[in-house]
């Protein structure tokens, strides 16, 4: 069996892009995405400049964590090494788009699914060089089969030497760079500003964003205003000062002139099912332990309004999931075709075995309640909720483990994130049942006060000094930290999140008054989605080509 990879000879392209258009004209590829494109990075200053190009594209990982984050197999690896997808599979959750350390992926505009180079499989297997191969003037793109020692890829591998782009993410890519350069191999090496940009579109980083030229300019740049940013003002010269590559300081002048920029793919959705999730698994967690331990008594009313919030915020949680996803009508397939090492796929199941095991004991006891049968026995009512712990606390944290799936975002490879999120989901379960005491006979009493003051300390403690008081494993991790403490997203973490979500609900509780102490737990979920809204989108603003 073959093991196909590329080579790209940067000494040989003169970036005509004639690969980009094979490559759309071959596999039907929409306007406004590549599955090849050639990314432009243009050094020093006039009249000693240089243009450097880089063929960018899915590397055929040897190790591909998009095929490991498919909840349903869309994404998967040949037997001869190409990573290829399944369009009529795919669900459009894009977790494979987060998973690629490259940006290779994106979710094709005419029928919502992941889509990227696949090696011109259909024309492999007929014996066929991919199109981008055939086409290329100069023979800079060299493909075949590496294990084979007569190939032609074999012997430049052998008497050339190659680099990868992001060696250190482990995903052994099989596209090599003969003379690939810093510049343009490492993607934030240089700051992105739309005004260097020839005729590329630079789309918009955040929702509702208008005026590129002006809003990011002011971001890339430190400028002012919409008006003075004439491009000619800005090429050649450095924006941000002499750029540092490796400890080196660079030529003068770096900019990117050309690039495919992806959309971000998460958005609002995965914050708020992070917070619904969050309250849905605290308050059964809390029930569970409250009632097994002896920390408040059964009272039926109190548990059944309770379990109902608990079961609504699953069920809200999943409609947000299925709400997220480009193909929902599919979103059956991680059911029925799951692949299990998926996070996606193994969340999904956490979800469904709590919500139905909760459901059918708010069922059971409601209808013991209401005289439909008799009442459920203290040691039925024990087995539910303790069988229904170590669900829902599955439930709360699997999220962490899919987002260290996401291996295109650093920040998202976080060690404590997995006791984060437990922390989190216990701060918003005990603050909506104190709300419930507050506002009904409900009795959950002191143990859920506590539990909720202790939350929301603890959380402070995770958050800034753990997650982001210690130093980032990589640059890359340390730039969306920097954006969320400094940068765009601020406000969201020091005002959102630590003064509104945590030290306004600690001063409500120390008032001491009930009713205050039932109201600290609106700005503490406020406090919460905000903060995951920057959590969750300021990695995916770090570029990853
Ligand atoms: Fe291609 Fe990215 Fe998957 Fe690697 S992780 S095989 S580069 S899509």
């Amino acid at each position: 069996m073959p093991t196909y990879g590329f080579v790209i000879d940067n000494r040989k392209c003169i970036g005509c892009h004639a690969c980009s258009t094979a490559c759309k004209s071959e596999n039907e590829v929409p306007l406004g995405v590549n599955r090849t494109w050639v990314k432009y990075v243009e050094t020093g200053i006039f009249p000693d400049v240089r243009r450097h190009f880089q063929v960018t594209r899915c590397n055929h990982c040897a190790n591909p964590p998009c095929v490991r984050i498919c909840p349903v197999t869309a994404m998967y690896q040949r037997k001869d090494g190409i990573v290829e997808f399944d369009p009529e599979i795919c669900i459009g959750c894009k977790a494979c788009m987060q998973a690629c350390p490259y940006d290779a992926i994106y979710i094709d505009p005419n029928n919502g699914t992941a889509a990227k180079c696949h090696y011109c499989g259909h024309r492999t297997d007929l014996g066929l060089e991919p199109a981008c191969v055939v086409v290329c003037p100069v023979h800079a793109i060299i493909s075949g089969d590496m294990d084979d020692p007569m190939s032609e890829i074999s012997h430049t591998l052998a008497s050339n030497r190659v680099t990868v782009r992001k060696p250190e993410q482990g995903t052994a890519p099989k596209l090599f760079y003969i003379e690939g350069n810093d510049v343009t191999m490492h993607p934030t090496a240089v700051e992105r500003a739309p005004q260097t940009f020839l005729w590329a579109d630079v789309l918009p980083l955040h929702p509702g964003m208008k005026g590129e030229q002006g809003k990011q300019g002011d971001r890339y740049t430190g400028r002012k205003g919409n008006t003075q940013s004439p491009i000619s003002n800005l090429q050649s010269l450095p924006l941000n000062g002499p750029i540092q590559i490796g400890g080196k300081m660079a030529e003068h002048m770096v900019q990117v002139s050309y690039n495919a920029q992806h959309k971000i793919p998460w958005h609002w959705p995965v914050p708020a099912y992070l917070v619904t999730k969050g309250i849905g698994t605290g308050i059964f967690m809390l029930l569970s332990l409250g009632y097994g331990l002896g920390w408040f008594p059964f009272e039926a009313a109190t548990f059944l309004v309770a379990g109902f919030i608990s079961l609504l915020m699953i069920g809200i949680t999943t409609g947000l999931l299925v709400f997220d996803l480009e193909k929902p009508e599919r979103f059956l397939s991680i059911i029925f075709r799951p692949q299990w090492r998926s996070w996606l796929a193994r969340g999904a199941y956490l979800l469904i075995g709590f919500s139905t095991l909760a459901g059918v004991w708010w069922l059971i006891e409601l209808g013991g309640q209401i005289g439909w049968w008799g009442q459920l026995p203290a040691w039925g009512r024990a087995v539910f909720l303790w069988a229904g712990l170590p669900l829902a606390g599955g439930a709360a944290v699997y999220t962490a483990f899919l987002f260290g799936q996401a291996e295109g975002r650093d920040l998202w490879q976080s060690s404590l994130l997995p006791i984060h999120l437990l922390v989190q989901a216990l701060m918003v379960g005990s603050g909506v049942m104190v709300l419930l005491d507050a506002l009904t006979a409900a009795t959950f009493g002191q143990v859920v006060l506590i539990a909720f003051a202790t939350s929301l300390m603890a959380d402070v403690l995770v958050t800034f000094l753990g997650e982001f008081g210690m130093s980032h494993a990589s640059g890359d991790a340390a730039k969306a930290a920097h954006e969320i403490k400094h940068g765009h997203y601020k406000n969201y973490f020091w005002w959102g999140s630590l003064a509104v979500g945590h030290v306004l609900p600690l001063i409500l509780l120390m008032v001491g008054h009930q009713l205050l102490s039932g109201l600290a737990a609106i700005p503490a979920i406020f406090g919460l989605y905000v903060f995951e809204f920057a959590f969750v989108m300021a990695p995916q603003e770090i570029p990853n080509s």
